[in-house]
Parts: C-alpha cells; sequence; structure tokens
C-alpha cells in the first residue's frame, strides 16, 4: 500500500502547460478522485504519476521516495485503462494470471496467486468460465484480478467506466468502492463524473485549466467550494450566483443588495468596494412571501421527489429545489428566501471564496 504525493508537478507540451504546478499528498489507502472538464489535466497528471510521461518540472515521491524518473514498470502501480476489455480467447483464470505469466513466474506459484485474487473478489467459481458468458460486473472483477494479481502498491485509473450507459455506470461505481474497501489499496480515479467522484471518493481534486482548484472530501467540496469554478462544476443545477457592490466588512451579518437585506456568514477581512458575489444552491432557496428578493416562476421541471423552479429576478435567472409537492404556477410572483448559513461568498475577479 503505498501514500503518493505530488510536489509542483508540471507538464508542458511545447508552449502548453497542461499542468502548472500540482502540490498534493494521497494518503494511503485512500480512494482520490481527480474531477474536471475535458482538457483540464487530470490524465496527464495521471500519466504522470504511473511513470507514462515525464514532468517538466517537479516531483513524484511513492511512500517518500522519488520516483520522478523511475520507469513505470518499476512503480509498482497498477494502470488500469478499461475495466472491461478481457483477453476473449482465455478463461477467467488465465486471464487474472496473464500478467504473471509474461513476467515468467512458474504456474504453480501464479496458481496460487490466481486464487487468492478471485478469493479476495468473490469469483472463484468463474475461474474456467469463458469471459464472453460474463455478466458486466464480473467482467469488471476479472479486469481488476489482472490489475491486482501483481499486488501493487496503488491502482490508477482512467475513466474506466466511461463507456457504460448511466444506470450500469451507477451500479459498478458501487461494486468499485466495495471492492476499494475489501483490498484497501491507494486509487486515484480519474473522472469528468461528478457523481462517480461524489459517490465514491473520500477525497477529491477538482481541477480546472491545469490547476488544482480545491482537495476535499465531497461533502467539503459541496458545502465549502473554493471557488466560483468549483460551486458551479459540482451540483446539479449548479450554485446561483449574484454579484453585488459596495464591499463588506469583517463582522457584517447582513450584505444590501439592490432593495433587499440579505444575511450572509461572517468574514475573517474586510473586502472593499470591488465586485462581489454570492452564492447559493437551489436546496437552500425558500419560498417566503414576505422576501424581498422577487421574481416571477419561468419554469418548473419535475423530478420526482423535487422539482427544480426557475424564477427570474431583475438580478438574473435562479435555480430553486422545492418538494414536488409545492405548488408552483407559471408566470406567478414569489419572494425568494436565503438560508444564510448556506450562501457562499465570492470575489468575482480572481474567483475565489471569501471565508
Ligand atoms: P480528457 O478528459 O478530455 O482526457 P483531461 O483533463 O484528462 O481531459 P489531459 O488529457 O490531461 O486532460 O490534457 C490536458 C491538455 O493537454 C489538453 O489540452 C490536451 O490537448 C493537452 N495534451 C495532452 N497530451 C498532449 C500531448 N502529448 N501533446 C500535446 N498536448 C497534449
Amino acid at each position: 500500500m503505498a501514500q503518493i504525493r505530488v510536489e509542483n508537478l508540471q507538464k508542458s507540451f511545447d508552449q502548453f502547460t497542461a499542468v502548472h504546478g500540482s502540490n498534493f499528498t494521497i494518503d494511503d489507502g485512500t480512494f482520490f478522485a481527480m474531477l474536471g472538464p475535458s482538457g483540464c489535466g487530470k490524465t496527464t497528471t495521471l500519466r504522470m504519476i504511473a511513470g507514462l510521461e515525464l514532468p517538466t518540472e517537479g516531483k513524484i515521491l511513492l511512500d517518500g521516495e522519488d520516483v520522478t524518473f523511475r520507469r513505470a514498470a518499476a512503480r509498482d502501480i497498477a494502470f488500469v485503462f478499461q475495466l472491461f476489455a478481457l483477453y476473449p480467447h482465455m478463461n477467467v483464470a488465465e486471464n487474472i494470471g496473464f500478467p504473471l505469466k509474461c513476467q515468467g513466474m512458474g504456474r504453480s506459484e501464479i496458481r496460487q496467486l490466481v486464487q487468492e485474487t478471485a478469493k479476495l473478489l468473490r469469483i472463484e467459481h468463474l475461474l474456467s468460465s469463458k469471459t464472453s458468458k460474463l455478466s458486466g460486473g464480473d467482467r469488471q472483477r476479472v479486469a481488476l484480478g489482472r490489475a491486482m494479481v501483481r499486488r501493487p502498491k496503488a491502482f490508477l485509473m482512467d475513466e474506466p467506466l466511461g463507456a457504460l450507459d448511466a444506470e450500469f455506470r451507477h451500479l459498478m461505481c458501487g461494486e468499485l468502492r466495495d471492492l476499494h474497501d475489501r483490498i484497501g489499496a491507494t486509487t486515484v480515479y480519474v473522472t469528468h463524473d461528478q457523481l462517480e467522484a461524489m459517490s465514491m471518493a473520500d477525497q477529491i481534486a477538482v481541477m480546472n485549466k491545469g490547476r488544482v482548484e480545491q482537495i476535499g472530501s465531497p461533502q467539503e467540496i459541496y458545502d465549502r467550494p473554493a471557488s466560483m469554478f468549483v460551486a458551479d462544476f459540482i451540483g446539479s443545477p449548479p450554485m446561483n450566483f449574484l454579484r453585488f457592490e459596495g464591499g463588506l466588512k469583517s463582522g457584517d451579518r447582513t450584505i444590501d443588495f439592490h432593495d433587499a437585506r440579505i444575511a450572509v456568514p461572517e468574514i475573517r477581512e474586510d473586502r472593499a468596494s470591488a465586485p462581489l458575489a454570492f452564492g447559493i444552491r437551489p436546496e437552500h432557496i425558500r419560498f417566503a412571501d414576505t422576501a424581498a428578493v422577487r421574481g416571477e416562476v419561468f419554469g418548473a421541471e419535475y423530478l420526482g421527489t423535487t422539482q427544480i423552479v426557475t424564477v427570474d429576478t431583475a438580478h438574473g435567472r435562479l435555480a430553486a429545489r422545492l418538494p414536488s409537492s409545492a405548488s408552483v404556477r407559471i408566470g406567478e410572483r414569489v419572494g425568494l428566501e436565503f438560508r444564510a448559513e448556506r450562501v457562499s461568498l465570492f470575489d468575482v475577479g480572481s474567483g475565489l471564496a471569501i471565508r
């Protein structure tokens, strides 16, 4: 098992910098997701950890040992490309044992390691089955078995569920997390899908344009986003933002927002009159007749237990998540109330959260 640490990790391709000096530590046994939109540098970071790409600058440490210039095969890390790609002409045992055969290991030793791996994955009964006969979940277990059989210190996975439909992907997320819990190996998992990252990871690194914007537990990232980018990328629909001028002093508990007074959390340092914004997630908005921010209901999207109601205000369109039992009429004038302790504050210029 392994701790993975990257220090000032950078990668440039000619003039273009794909990763700008990342620093983070992945503790032993952690399920760590790298999450961000296409092109933000997730795969490049993962490939550097694997040893498939050389950093332009910076270091990679495995259990405190500098492995930056160590070749991939000598890093003791399994890179899982595609969880469903199996050798069709081999049975399950042969698929799992293949990496050991390539290493030139003896038959009886391979047999034993394959047995142990299959036991851990609860697929001992399938060892002589043809892979074409397996269910999706079992195929995934076999592919993982093939990666696990060499007892790597860590698993690196790049969008392993990307090709699956949504329902099956959800099922596989549960399987993968369960396996992680049983094996306990450090896992680094790249995805652009927030639901995958939120449902599986202990820690998430949210990346944007080659930079890590925030690292935290799913709850920290959701509840206390470090930037407007993170607040917007996580959550569906995303956080609503409303700009205001006039600055904010430490100790202030309210802001004057046009004709309304909005309760906000206290901040530590004064902020001058730079454009600021407050953010509120759709589920933290309530309809209240007496509320001073008012608008007209534009639409309602029924989602079963909840509905997403969009409201046009003088300051932009906001989305509110309400119980689907709430009666809402299109065109109706409503007041919007925000839960103060759930309001986030941001500096619009830098995009960073103000605490
Ligand atoms: P995706 O989910 O689309 O793979 P990503 O977040 O994994 O996105 P990367 O694949 O790491 O992003 O790519 C980051 C940036 O680096 C992209 O703009 C990509 O075009 C660029 N890039 C990656 N590899 C190379 C390369 N070998 N040569 C030039 N540019 C590259």
